[in-house]
């Protein structure tokens, strides 16, 4: 992964793990508690005002709508589907809405949760998607409706004093402005949540792709695209470990799977920076160095060797080591590199010929 893939990689993932552990300490559960409690006190203020301004029939409404979020707290823990008694919220909230107006006019601004409330029916995690766009087509239509009805202010049946306007409408713009901040921000970490767990699924399938799991190089599909686009002088090298199925007939399988990893490991952290190593065939390795000459090449082939001839392995409290032969061969960019490949192939071959353990390299 380059520098600016793992930064972001990083931070997509302590992102996830904070959303996840906020799921986990059921502060979604905290929310909906948190929602009805807001909605009871503000019905509880309506209820005094309402009574205060002289409108007993919204009073009256008021007190219903108190009933029904205190019975809210009972249900959350009974009801399966929590959704349910959110979609029984934005109804009451329409229904209050609609009454409201209908007493006492405009002026007081209950229209406008009418509108407030269709991001929210959106927001909701909806297993049935129709929901929100029956409470869009409800909504919308009337608000149009009861505000050019109730324009007409001989319409209004309650006439209240300015002041008692004044004071709904100020309740009525805070706690619509909270409910519109509340659904802005669960939006916008809904959707960063989102596009980090895509971007670190892509990232994380991206690597599967390319690389080989038990050694973690790259495999050979992965290096044949970066074979393809070399662009610069270049030393590709194979390595084949030498008498590879005695250490898998003395000491299992799986120690030689072991062996691989750890061979591995040894050439990825031997060879430069820039260069890259893959898993060529079963215990065969290809690295591509670029900005490279066979001199160098040459450096880097025999400190792999070393690498691994002084490296001890262990199994079953054995210990052991083996040895890697490398075929190089130098190439540029306008070389058939599949050329180059072969001809470090055939030295690889000439080495085991010529006892092994060594870089071939003409
Ligand atoms: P040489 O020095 O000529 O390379 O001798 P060698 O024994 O290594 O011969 P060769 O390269 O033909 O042997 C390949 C062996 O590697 C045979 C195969 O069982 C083993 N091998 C291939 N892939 C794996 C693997 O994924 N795990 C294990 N444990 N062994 C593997
Ligand atoms: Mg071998
Ligand atoms: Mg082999």
């Amino acid at each position: 992964m380059d520098t600016y893939v793992k930064e972001q990689y990083n931070k997509d993932i302590q992102f996830i793990q904070k959303i996840d552990g906020m799921m986990e300490r059921r502060l979604d559960h905290t929310a909906y508690v948190f929602a009805f409690a807001a909605c009871l006190l503000a019905h509880l203020l309506y209820v005094i005002l309402f009574a205060l301004a002289g409108v007993k029939a919204m009073a009256l409404f008021n007190v219903g709508s108190v009933v029904f979020y205190i019975l809210t707290f009972f249900l959350i823990n009974a009801v399966k589907n929590k959704l349910s008694l959110v979609y029984a919220t934005i109804f009451e909230i329409m229904l209050h809405a609609t009454v409201a107006t209908a007493f006492v006019g405009l002026e007081p601004n209950f229209t406008m949760f009418l509108l407030m409330l269709i991001p929210l029916a959106f927001l909701m995690p909806n297993k049935n998607k129709y929901v929100p766009f029956i409470i869009l087509l409800i909504s919308v239509p009337l608000y149009g409706v009861l505000n050019y009805y109730y324009n007409d202010a001989s319409h209004v049946p309650n006439e209240m004093t300015k002041a008692f306007e004044n004071v709904f409408y100020i309740i009525n713009f805070i706690s619509g402005s909270a409910v519109l901040i509340y659904i802005s921000i669960i939006f916008s970490l809904m959707n960063r949540y989102l596009e980090s767990r895509l971007r670190v699924q892509t990232e994380q399938l991206r690597q599967m792709a390319s690389t080989d799991p038990l050694t973690k190089l790259y495999n050979r599909r992965e290096m044949q695209s970066r074979l393809n686009n070399i662009s610069t002088d270049y030393v590709v090298g194979i390595g084949d470990i030498d008498d590879f199925k005695k250490v898998n007939d003395t000491y299992g399988h799986e120690t030689g799977d072991v062996v691989l990893s750890q061979v591995a490991s040894l050439m990825s952290e031997t060879i430069p920076e820039a260069a890259s190593a893959a898993r060529w065939g079963g215990e065969e390795f290809l690295f591509l160095i670029p900005d490279c000459d066979i001199e160098k090449g040459k450096k880097y082939a025999d400190s792999i060797i070393d690498a691994i001839r002084s490296h001890k392995f262990e199994s079953g409290g054995r210990e052991f080591s083996v040895t890697m032969t490398i075929g190089i061969c130098s190439g540029s960019a306008e070389d058939d590199i599949y050329k180059i490949i072969n001809i470090a192939d055939s030295r690889l071959y000439k080495g085991k010929h010529n006892g092994k353990a060594h870089t071939e390299f003409e």
